[in-house]
């Protein structure tokens, strides 16, 4: 133990209780799983391959394929292990002792769990009313602070929020020469992105993954969009074949999906709408506006609540203990409409003790 940093040794790790339940609602999964026919295009092209060779060192097409969905040079596409193998990538060649990263918390754990594994100074400003991004508090700690690196998640896990284009737009001009990572793990279920912006920032990088809106984390693969020298940066720090044969090829899949996943996120969408509606008509809780495939919401007893929903089969994110502010809060991803529907009928008996 001797050998491990004293930084290492004072992170809490990240870790999920293995609670199980027939309706997982708690780790913001698309609740559909890919067609068979899918599955099976990506299983014969891999099965035409050696897999005792190691997958392409940068997958090209895959690239290609995202530099033109995104209307993006090649060169500034970088493609990982999930997003979460890039922004650990990205905090690493960025951040170590002596700098500083700024967060709004609470959101995604692992932004400043890499930043302090890096040794660099964690600092954390506050979400405006009812979960807002505060776009002028932020402003003036970037121009008092000048951390190397802002990181931001929209809409945010675990809140929903949701920052709008001229508040990233203040936040960039801010502090010129501060990297803003913005995490858009749930920026299909907004329906914007923040690429617009890059051209005109260079000190923006955007963060996207298929695990959410593409249904792919099983196989682990996410992307980012920054600047050419930002992206070729981020390379150095990354493990080598990271993005194995297959997740490279079931994302292909995905970028020529045609309208199937539009589809689904516009049901996903949908479906959190009624879900919040019904929800807020539920004695005793309290719904925040969310823009991501999960709601918040906030009860009497959060553990008490989460008990209970278990007790009716059903799985949420207990989130009470992350955040002062979120200690009576619970989060739930929103799944299939009849899953949905049991949760419901699950909070009706938490909340109403009615059967
Ligand atoms: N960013 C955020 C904000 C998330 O909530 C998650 C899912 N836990 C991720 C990134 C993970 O993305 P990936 O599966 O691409 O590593």
């Amino acid at each position: 133990m001797n050998a491990v940093r004293p930084a290492v040794r004072r992170i809490r790790p990240y870790t999920l209780r293995a609670e199980t339940a027939p309706v997982r609602l708690n780790r913001n999964e698309s609740p559909y799983d890919w067609p068979a026919d899918w599955k099976r295009w990506v299983l014969e092209r891999a099965m035409e391959r050696a897999w005792s060779r190691y997958p392409e060192f940068s997958p090209a097409g895959l690239i290609q394929a995202l530099a033109r969905r995104w209307d993006w040079p090649e060169s500034g596409v970088l493609v990982g292990n999930g997003s979460n193998e890039l922004l650990q990538a990205l905090t690493t060649v960025t951040l170590e002792p002596g700098r500083r990263m700024l967060t709004l918390e609470p959101t995604f754990v692992l932004y400043a769990q890499q930043a302090a594994l890096a040794g660099a100074e964690v600092l954390s400003e506050e979400f405006g009313e009812a979960w807002s991004f505060d776009v002028g508090r932020l402003e003036a700690r970037l121009r008092a602070e000048r951390p190397a690196v802002l990181f931001l998640c929209s809409p945010n896990n675990p809140t929903g929020s949701w920052l709008e284009p001229e508040g990233l737009e203040t936040l960039l001009q801010a502090s010129p020469e501060t990297l803003v990572v913005l995490d858009e793990a749930y920026g299909e279920f907004a329906r914007w992105s923040a690429r617009q912006l890059l051209p005109r920032h260079e000190n923006l990088a955007v963060l996207k993954t298929f695990s959410k809106a593409a249904g792919l984390a099983g196989l682990r693969i996410g992307y980012l969009l920054a600047s050419p020298g930002l992206a070729g940066a981020v390379a150095r720090a990354k493990l080598p074949y990271s993005v194995n044969l297959l997740a490279a090829l079931a994302a292909e899949r995905a970028l020529e999906g045609g309208p199937l996943l539009e589809e689904r996120i516009g049901r996903i969408v949908s479906e959190r709408e009624r879900v919040g509606g019904e929800l807020a008509r539920v004695r005793g809780v309290r719904v925040h506006p969310s823009r991501a495939n999960f709601l918040l919401f906030d009860v009497d007893d959060a553990q008490r609540v989460f008990a209970s929903l278990v007790s009716s089969g059903v799985l949420v994110r207990d989130v009470s203990g992350g955040h002062p502010r979120l200690s009576r809060s619970l989060r739930v991803t929103i799944g299939l409409p009849e899953e949905n529907d049991l949760f419901l009928a699950g909070m009706r008996r938490a909340m109403e003790g009615g059967t």
